[in-house]
């Protein structure tokens, strides 16, 4: 357990936190509770994590999956906890990741999709996933270029194995050291690849997951769906640097 002071805190700051995505979800004229926040908690060990769930976000994104075992096995979190896995995954550490059944944010290669088809298949675990685009075209980040999500759309709703795996929209990041401006054309663009990429196969693609702790607000505004706050939650809780 953590000390009654610091979960008031968490408590407080998930709060804060929902009341401001709130905020910018009517301020960008969309319905209340169109946004999940996923609580990012890469930053804070087993029992601060669960302190979060206990404070109220059920909803929990890791970046690496050795993190999130390793977590299941401290501490015991309840039925409820939705894991969403959002860093870059290795296709050997598919087989202990899946019986969490976690979204998966961070497909960024056909070869990782591949073998997360495979692997939900063996294991008869439904699976979904988001194709990560790398929209700022930055080489130093991760995610796939826009011209290699079509390929990879059709390829999957045209094999055999649509039930193991379904692509349900994609993931992206604003680039490094990008203003307010900048960060929200981008997410506008990953909204506007999303909107052609359903028109040219079908594939609904509901799901945008974008903006995180300092760039929510203008991912809300272009669209997201799913927003991935780490450190705002744990504002006063973590030794500053
Ligand atoms: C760490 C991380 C976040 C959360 O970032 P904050 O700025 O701490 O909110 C979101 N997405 C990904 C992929 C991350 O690695």
């Amino acid at each position: 357990m953590i000390d009654p002071s610091s979960q008031a805190r968490l408590t407080e700051n998930w709060q804060a936190v929902q009341h401001d995505v709130d905020a910018a979800t009517t301020a960008a004229d969309r319905p209340a509770g169109s946004v999940t926040i996923i609580g990012v908690t890469k930053y804070v060990d087993a029992e601060m994590t669960l302190a979060l769930v206990n404070a109220g976000c059920r909803v929990l994104g890791e970046n690496r999956p050795q993190v999130l075992w390793k977590k299941n096995e401290e501490v015991v979190f309840p039925d409820d906890v939705q894991w969403h896995l959002i860093g870059h995954l290795q296709r050997n550490k598919l087989r202990r990741s899946l019986p969490f059944h976690p979204m998966i944010h961070s497909v960024d290669s056909p070869r990782l999709l591949t073998a997360i088809v495979e692997e939900a298949t063996a294991q008869q675990i439904p699976t979904k996933v988001l194709l990560e685009v790398n929209i700022s075209g930055e080489e130093a980040k991760t995610g796939l270029k826009p011209q290699e999500l079509r390929p990879m759309i059709e390829s999957q709703l045209g094999s055999s194995d649509t039930d193991a795996v379904e692509i349900v929209g994609l993931m992206a990041m604003a680039g490094w050291g990008t203003d307010a401006d900048a960060a929200r054309q981008q997410f506008a663009a990953t909204r506007e690849l999303r909107d052609q990429l359903t028109q040219q196969t079908g594939a609904a693609l509901p799901e945008l997951s974008m903006g995180m702790s300092g760039d929510f607000a203008a991912a809300i505004a272009e669209g997201a769906t799913m927003v991935r706050i780490g450190s705002r939650l744990f504002e006063g809780l973590l030794p500053t640097a």
